[in-house]
């Protein structure tokens, strides 16, 4: 029998703590001084990860083991670990904009929800100076210029030889996302149209959230528009809302369309065209 196919929880844990620990010292440059481990393999968690930072006890990372072979697990890893570093730097360590800031530079995106388009890119690093890029599948990384080395050719991480496997769930996954779409409403103020079923759920009154999960998601693009069109908000697909989310928290207003652009530089003010109208004159609304 192979000790690999069937780990023990306490083997497992070893494993996944062994991994957070290089994260992060490789993306963090910090090491993680505390325990890493798995929810207990029976749980149905709602999370992908979380860190618990009891008053009595050191803190605890706490990962979902279904998604150890999945490419955004590592984001789940890096998005703990920034909870983690604001805490033990004694920052308020909630999704702010800091927190927001700190995963932009470590592409710890997509994680708030467990779908995503993930499978869709590939860690990308500059073999000279070490810039990050997120490269799309089916792009030459080896014709891409470094922007800040301006040396010609990615390598592709291979992220602690994670790498083969994640890009055979892959496949899968990217065919699923294209033969499947699904869309979602963006708001003139940057949130989205929440859905019926967690107004009712959560009794708010509210008709806008900021969490992905909570959002109104459906696959008939038709119904999408008509929404879009009453609340002067845009459609967007399901996959790219959620990496734009988190990842371009800077929200930026096309003032003849007013259309919303997500951006994950606030410097762009005049570097913008806008995607509907071609208008170049925009708002920055801040990050959100
Ligand atoms: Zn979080
Ligand atoms: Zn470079
Ligand atoms: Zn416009």
């Amino acid at each position: 029998m192979n000790d690999n196919l069937f780990l023990t929880q306490e083997k497992a844990n070893k494993l996944v703590d062994g991994y957070v620990k290089k994260v992060a010292l490789k993306d963090f440059q910090r090491p993680f001084l505390h325990q890493a481990k798995f929810f207990p393999f029976q749980a149905h968690t709602g999370t992908a990860g979380q860190v618990r930072f009891p008053r009595e006890n050191p803190p605890v990372m706490e990962l979902y083991a279904r998604h150890f072979a999945s490419p955004r697990f590592i984001k789940t890893v890096r998005h703990e670990l920034i909870h983690y570093f604001l805490f033990m730097d004694k920052k308020p360590h909630g999704h702010n904009k800091e927190f927001k800031e700190w995963s932009c530079r470590v592409d710890a995106g997509g994680t708030y929800h467990h779908e995503g388009d993930e499978f869709l890119y590939f860690r990308g690093y500059c073999p000279v100076c070490g810039e990050i890029k997120r490269i799309r599948y089916g792009d030459d990384e080896k014709q891409m210029t470094c922007s800040k080395c301006k040396h010609l050719g990615f390598e592709i991480d291979n992220l602690f030889g994670m790498n083969e496997i994640w890009i055979k769930q892959a496949d899968t996954a990217r065919k699923n996302i294209i033969d499947n779409p699904r869309y979602i409403v963006l708001l003139p103020d940057g949130s989205y149209l929440r859905s019926e079923m967690s107004q009712l759920l959560l009794k708010v009154p509210k008709e806008t959230t900021s969490t992905m999960r909570s959002a109104y998601v459906t696959s008939n693009l038709s119904k999408a528009l008509k929404r879009a069109k009453r609340y002067s908000g845009q459609v967007k697909k399901y996959y790219t809302a959620d990496h734009e989310f988190i990842e371009s928290p800077y929200i930026y207003q096309c003032k003849e369309c007013k259309r919303i652009e997500r951006k994950d530089s606030p410097f762009l003010l005049n570097h913008l065209v806008c995607g509907r109208c071609k208008g170049e004159i925009f708002i920055f609304k801040g990050i959100k």
